[in-house]
């Protein structure tokens, strides 16, 4: 058996889901070969190469692929298919747009948000916003996933000077198939934030509609910094323009699974939900001894968030 993963960068780094899909990777079994793909991405695939349980880097550094183009991935992951059983990536924006389109190209069904592996053909995924687990079992020739990178333990690095040339010797460059070219690159937007990455953070503070406004979200970002948490919003708070749309969390948003999650001013609606149920322990602050959070938490402040934030934040050492 025989497993290829995507690996997911942002032409620099390569991205911390990749630790985690490795690991989901290692419980199937099996030789694992990662795939990078990109442009001057050379310390990408050395970064991968050190990933415990990593056979070898197929790496396809070209101008061509300076962005994850699911129009010019999919033909090289068709290309390499032949030789895998597996294909799996995280189910990030990346792995989103490309895994469908490959799947459709092999005439499979994907299977998709893997957050438990049971054996090489049998996995859980959430359905119903969440609401249902289903157990999928896969009788296809070949398996297509992606995986739940917050649902899995991250594997570790092998030590510097372990592999060749910091894993240089396992870098094995492979050639640009035959595309059709029709895509191009226009312009990115990029947001910059200095709080950690909101989907593999192990602290998440997130405010709701209660919150009131954008500058009202100040309390939010300043109990976030003393605790060293990534920010999240509810939709509503996105919608009113509070907070900006990459923070929003929830069936149509990020899918997180922290230590604690501290949920301000938020009800607890089902499609936000749908996003947390990873986390370990859950705080709410709400005014309405009945909402949903407050049902759901592990702990509740009950009162005014206006009261209560300044408070705790003023009690808070910073971590
Ligand atoms: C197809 C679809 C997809 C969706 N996807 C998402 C998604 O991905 N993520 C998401 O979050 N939502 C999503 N939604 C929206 C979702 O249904 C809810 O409308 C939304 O989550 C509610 O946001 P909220 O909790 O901030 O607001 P509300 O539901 O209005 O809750 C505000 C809470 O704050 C409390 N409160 C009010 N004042 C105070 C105060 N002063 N102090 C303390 N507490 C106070 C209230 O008691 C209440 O519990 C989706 C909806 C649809 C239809």
């Amino acid at each position: 058996m025989r497993i290829l993963v995507l690996a997911t960068h942002d032409q620099n780094r390569l991205l911390a889901d990749n630790a985690r899909i490795i690991g989901a990777a290692k419980k199937l079994g099996g030789e694992i070969d990662m795939l990078v793909v990109g442009h001057n991405v050379r310390d990408v695939a050395k970064n991968a190469s050190k990933l415990e349980g990593v056979n070898k880097i197929l790496l396809l550094d070209d101008k061509l692929f300076s962005r994850p183009f699911a129009q010019l991935i999919t033909p090289l992951l068709v290309q390499l298919a032949d030789n895998y059983s597996h294909i799996i990536t995280s189910s990030n924006s990346v792995g989103r747009n490309i895994f469908p389109r490959l799947a459709a190209k092999l005439d499979l069904m994907p299977i998709t948000d893997v957050i438990k592996i049971h054996s090489i053909n049998c996995f859980d995924r959430p359905i119903y916003a969440g609401n249902a687990i289903e157990t999928v079992k896969n009788e296809q020739a070949k398996t297509i996933l992606t995986i739940r990178a917050s649902e899995f333990e991250k594997v570790g690095q092998e030590k510097e000077g372990e592999g060749e040339g910091e894993g240089e010797g396992k870098i094995e460059n492979i050639k640009i198939p035959k595309l059709a070219i029709n895509t191009s690159f226009i312009e990115e937007y990029r947001t910059k934030s200095d709080s950690p990455d909101l989907t593999t953070a192990s602290i998440v503070v997130a405010g709701g509609r209660a919150i009131g406004s954008k500058e009202n979200f100040a309390l939010v970002k300043k109990l976030a910094k003393k605790l060293n948490a990534a920010i999240g919003a509810t939709r509503a708070a996105v919608d009113l323009g509070y907070a900006p749309n990459d923070w929003q969390i929830g069936q149509t948003g990020k899918v997180i699974a922290p230590k604690l999650y501290i949920a301000i001013g938020i009800s607890g609606a089902l499609q936000h939900i749908a996003g947390i149920s990873g986390a370990k322990k859950i705080v709410a602050i709400n005014d309405d001894i009945d909402a949903p959070m407050v049902k759901i938490a592990d702990y509740s402040l009950i009162g005014d968030l206006n009261e209560i934030l300044p408070d705790l934040i003023s009690r808070l050492k910073q971590k």
